[in-house]
């Protein structure tokens, strides 16, 4: 497993549901991003299943979306950790609030999909986040504390796990916390749910070129997860180069 600790900042890209073969092609001849000289940075790509193993690119990192509950059977459509590591990733998001939402993710199915990653030497990507009602309601920590216990299993560690906290109401919307909201949720989390503060947590919402470099300088902010700008090579180089 790689070591998570000496990466200073942690860049993820989460493609969701799109890209192409030719769509790679260019991005990955575009990227600019050379792992020799930024040892302590590291850039993971999430793309769709069908192409992770294209980007066989040896300074970037791969990560997979998501992956399933169960390790081998008749289990149609389903992919397994054991399949991802095979074809060499690193990294998986799990528990992003789209699969969540839409597809009916519970914590519980959560944990599974982190134990099952840690068998292989998968790096899982927890992402937890309240959505706008719950943090109109003042509930922010009291939903990240239950997501926190429900859905991270004992073996998990700041070692082999890394969190991202994506405030559902930011994906995808343009609208960001505050600075200072940012960075107590974070501290938050390391200090008061995990008990640690050597556990790795990136921002997650409406990320871009012009909002990473102080997203990035906030206290506890280990790294981003970014969606839609991570499409955009020149958006992305420029957070890459933040
Ligand atoms: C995401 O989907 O994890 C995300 C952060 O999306 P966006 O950057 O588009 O808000």
């Amino acid at each position: 497993m790689l070591e998570i600790g000496n990466f200073n900042k942690i860049i993820v890209a989460n493609w969701k549901l799109q890209g192409s073969l030719s769509f790679i092609k260019t991005y990955i001849k575009n990227i600019k991003f050379d792992s020799v000289e930024e040892q302590t940075k590291c850039v993971v790509i999430c793309p769709p299943f069908p192409f992770i193993n294209q980007i066989n690119s040896k300074d970037l990192l791969i990560g997979s979306q998501d992956c399933s509950v169960y390790v081998e059977g008749a289990f149609t459509g389903e992919t397994s950790t054991k399949m991802l590591k095979d074809i060499g990733c690193n990294f998986c998001i799990v528990g992003h609030s789209e699969r969540r939402s839409l597809f009916g993710e519970s914590n519980e199915m959560i944990a599974i999909k982190i134990v099952n990653c840690l068998e292989e030497q998968i790096i899982p990507i927890l992402c937890i986040g309240e959505n706008l009602e719950q943090k109109k309601q003042n509930k922010t920590k009291e939903i990240l504390i239950n997501q926190v216990q429900k859905s991270i299993p004992k073996q998990a560690n700041e070692n082999n796990m890394i969190i991202a906290y994506e405030p559902i109401w930011a994906i995808g919307t343009g609208f960001t916390p505050t600075l200072d909201e940012i960075s107590e949720i974070h501290t938050f989390i390391k200090n008061n749910i995990l008990q640690s503060k050597e556990f790795k947590i990136l921002y997650g919402g409406s990320v871009k070129s012009s909002n990473c470099n102080e997203i990035l300088t906030q206290e506890n902010v280990d790294g981003v997860l970014v969606g839609s700008a991570s499409i955009d090579i020149e958006e992305f180089n420029k957070i890459i180069e933040s």
